[in-house]
């Protein structure tokens, strides 16, 4: 039977959008899963009252492989020799808009890792066409840290929305995560010079990340309500066999939707990814996570012969209802669990709170 004090806890966040670390801390570790249907209950009702049961798409095009970063967890890291690196043209982009333009995606998302390739005046050329070709649709980048200067022409181009990771809200964990090189307020100031330069900003940060404890989780928590991001990208930790957590356990399932869940009470606006990393450790993960208050998905646009080459974590999903082409089977799934997908650029539907 649901605790009282679970429901108590659940009902009051649902209310006020905010509870203290001691109840966060209680909520995210003494629950079962009455509590967590209960939670999942309260999250999907808030972001029906907002967006109904739609759910919205957008096509992720994994531009490059190559990063000149070293952060401990990721499969396409600079020291990874076993990685097959890999590098879309403007033209090869291009391609892949037309072609997700026709499957319906009205939101296209560039994503890679930091290639110094890829400078202001490429991406200018290439968000411009972008732009030029689909007006009605939305741009995302996802291309790491960058200059205020750089972010500022960028969405000078037309680029709508940006996303990244914050990774931690704890300092020492972002220390224990990547290189010294790599600095938590140099990713902190990323993410307000991007908000300064009006996009629509996202963040995210992964569950179960080696070394995490209850108590960054409930920070992360706090984050949340503290910098009200428009997208909030979270899944589980996932270890990639060519990096130092190679032997690391995966992170939670569960502990993900229930964090989804707070997530969508503390800021029921937000734009939540159902991730790939969810749909990775479960074969219900997707669904799991949209029935939990996500309201996002990203299937994979890049072009085939690429998508295995991007393998942030081991056995990544890439085909199969993860994959751009196959929106009839991802149509499929989502009328099951009772959402259809969006037709528009899906932007968030702020609230005043
Ligand atoms: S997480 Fe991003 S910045 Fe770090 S190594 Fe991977 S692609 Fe590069």
């Amino acid at each position: 039977m649901l605790k009282q004090k679970h429901r108590e806890l659940i009902d009051r966040l649902a209310a006020e959008h905010t509870l203290s670390d001691e109840e966060y801390c209680v909520l995210l570790t003494e629950t079962d899963s009455e509590g967590d249907a209960y939670l999942a209950a309260c999250a999907l009702r808030q972001k029906r009252e907002r967006y109904g049961d739609e759910v919205f798409i957008r096509g992720l095009i994994e531009i490059s492989n190559i990063c000149k970063n070293n952060c401990y967890y990721c499969g396409i890291r600079a020291a990874n020799k076993n990685c097959d690196r890999y590098r879309l043209t403007e033209d090869d982009i291009l391609e892949c808009c037309d072609e997700g333009y026709a499957l319906g995606f009205r939101t296209f998302v560039m994503q890679g890792g930091e290639d110094g390739y890829f400078t202001d005046d490429v991406l200018v050329s290439v968000i411009s066409e972008i732009k030029k070709r689909y007006p009605d649709c939305a741009v995302t980048l996802s291309l790491g840290e960058r200059s205020l200067e750089s972010y500022r022409r960028l969405r000078e181009a037309g680029a709508d929305r940006y996303l990244l990771r914050h990774e931690t809200a704890t300092e020492s964990l972002y220390r224990a995560l990547h290189p010294e090189n790599l600095s938590w307020q140099q990713r902190m100031r990323c993410l307000d010079w991007l908000r300064e330069c009006g996009y629509q900003v996202g963040c995210g940060f992964m569950v179960g990340a080696p070394g995490q404890t209850v108590e960054m989780l409930v920070k992360e928590l706090r984050f949340v309500e503290d910098f009200r991001p428009d997208m909030c990208g979270i899944g589980p930790f996932i270890p990639h066999k060519d990096t130092p957590f190679a032997s690391e356990p995966a992170g939670s399932v569960d502990m993900t939707c229930r964090l989804l869940s707070m997530i969508r009470l503390i800021h029921p606006g937000i734009l939540l990814p159902a991730t790939t990393a969810l749909g990775t450790l479960h074969p219900m993960g997707r669904e799991r996570g949209i029935l939990a208050g996500a309201n996002v998905v990203m299937p994979n646009l890049s072009p085939p012969s690429v998508r295995k080459k991007y393998m942030l974590y081991d056995n990544k999903l890439s085909d199969g209802a993860e994959s751009a082409q196959a929106k009839a089977a991802l149509t499929e799934r989502l009328s099951a669990i009772g959402c259809y997908i969006s037709q528009s650029r899906g932007d968030i539907k702020k609230d005043n709170l």
